[in-house]
């Protein structure tokens, strides 16, 4: 096999982040009727490049899959639409926005976003390759394409007149298989004065936090400010500002716009967190390559745990599927001899198995009727909510643990 190349400059990868083994795709669910079939696995190594210093896997999965076959809704979350509707907020004030203004949003999901916009009054498209998400967007009254958004899409939709104030692009990035056509897609549709904004996770909220289960097949590329400014670089824009937020575990929204524009200077927040990189040593492999010894140590303390808590009888169960679950889980090698069952909320999960592992996922009221005496969350960066429900357990001497940022049984 010839060595991978880097998805964006294409200088030759030879330096591991981080090697997870063989795993199946983190969401597929394995229904009853599949149980005495094989399934799929792909490598789940993770490259860093020395050139561009873009941290990438190599892709198994096509983007059709990814984004046409994950009928994930955004609105079923309170959470997301508050973080959305103080986004508009925010931006349609800073940008000065109103019925003159186009909005494009990539990956619009199903409208969950662009709504708050139409009910401000501010023209808005969306384009979303997932045909069902699309038209429960355009349910909502939000204009919307269903096609994939990259570079010859854009220059069609600049001949039609359709070009950009203000280009969204939240937890797209990163699943962008063609990075490049996807970022000149943005250079093309924004006007001069335009801005674009676009949600990642943040690498080093990766690194800092062990989150190595956040690392799916259909996760391409992990971004640091500095890779992230390159890119944008390379096809004319300038990222002019970058916020921290708290989402994904630890995500960065950056404030791109076209380098021709002096108006708007560089902030003193992209220079910061450019210089913290740059002193956290992004700049060097160093960093990137003591990242899988972290990874290796984190299964150790989990298995240690969990075999721990079964020496002494204990019944062990999770609590949630979700797609960090299932990176989590197959690479450790835990399956049903360690934890018993899950459960989960989302009626589309429950009845099925666990990709790989083949651990049973149930409703939630399983954990009432089992009453296991050891609780792993799974989805860790919701721990404290899910505590809070599951408090009922205690009563019956029930403890609760996470495994990341390393395996701990909670207070
Ligand atoms: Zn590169």
């Amino acid at each position: 096999m010839p060595a991978p190349k880097c998805r964006f400059c294409d200088a030759p990868l030879d330096v591991t982040f981080c090697d997870l083994g063989m795993s199946p795709l983190c969401e597929s669910y394995v229904p009853v009727e599949r149980l005495d079939q094989m399934e799929p696995f792909y490598p789940l190594k993770v490259w860093v490049c020395r050139e561009c210093l873009l941290v990438q896997l190599s892709q198994y999965v096509s983007a059709e899959h990814i984004f046409t076959e994950y009928a994930y809704f955004s609105s079923f979350s309170t959470a997301w639409l508050k973080h959305a509707e103080d986004y508009v907020a925010m931006i349609t004030d800073r940008l000065g926005l109103g019925a003159g203004s186009q909005v494009i949003e990539l990956a619009s999901n199903d409208g969950y976003l662009l709504q708050y916009f139409v009910q401000r009054g501010i023209p808005a498209l969306g384009i979303e390759p997932a045909a069902n998400v699309a038209a429960a967007a355009r349910d909502k009254g939000v204009e919307t394409l269903v096609e994939f958004f990259d570079e010859p899409s854009a220059v069609k939709l600049r001949a039609a007149g359709r070009q950009a104030d203000l280009v969204i692009g939240n937890n797209v990035l990163a699943q962008v298989p063609d990075l490049s056509s996807f970022v000149a897609g943005i250079a093309a549709i924004l006007k001069p004065s335009g801005t674009a904004t676009l949600e990642f996770p943040h690498l080093q909220r990766l690194v800092e936090g062990n989150q190595f289960d956040t690392i799916y097949h259909e996760h391409f590329s992990y971004f640091s400010l500095l890779a992230v400014e390159r890119i944008f670089a390379a096809h004319g824009m300038t990222i002019f500002d970058v916020e921290e937020l708290w989402t994904h575990g630890g995500s960065l929204r950056i404030y791109a716009r076209p380098a021709a524009d002096a108006s708007r200077p560089v902030s003193e927040r992209v220079l910061a967190l450019r210089a913290r990189e740059e002193e956290l040593g992004y700049r060097r492999m160093e960093i990137y390559v003591a990242f899988e010894e972290q990874v290796r140590e984190t299964k150790r303390k989990l298995l240690e745990l969990l075999i721990g808590a079964k020496r002494q009888g204990l019944r062990i169960a999770g609590y949630g599927a979700p797609g960090k679950g299932n990176t989590l889980l197959n690479y450790c090698g835990i399956r049903t001899d360690l934890i018993e069952f899950t459960v989960d909320k989302n009626p589309y999960k429950q009845g099925k198995f666990l990709p790989g592992t083949r651990i049973p996922i149930h409703a939630p009221s399983k954990i009432d009727e089992e009453k296991p005496d050891l609780i792993l969350i799974l989805p860790w960066n919701f721990k404290d909510e899910i505590v809070k429900q599951l408090a009922p357990a205690r009563a019956w001497g029930a403890r609760f643990a996470v495994p990341i940022p390393e395996a701990t049984i909670l207070p």
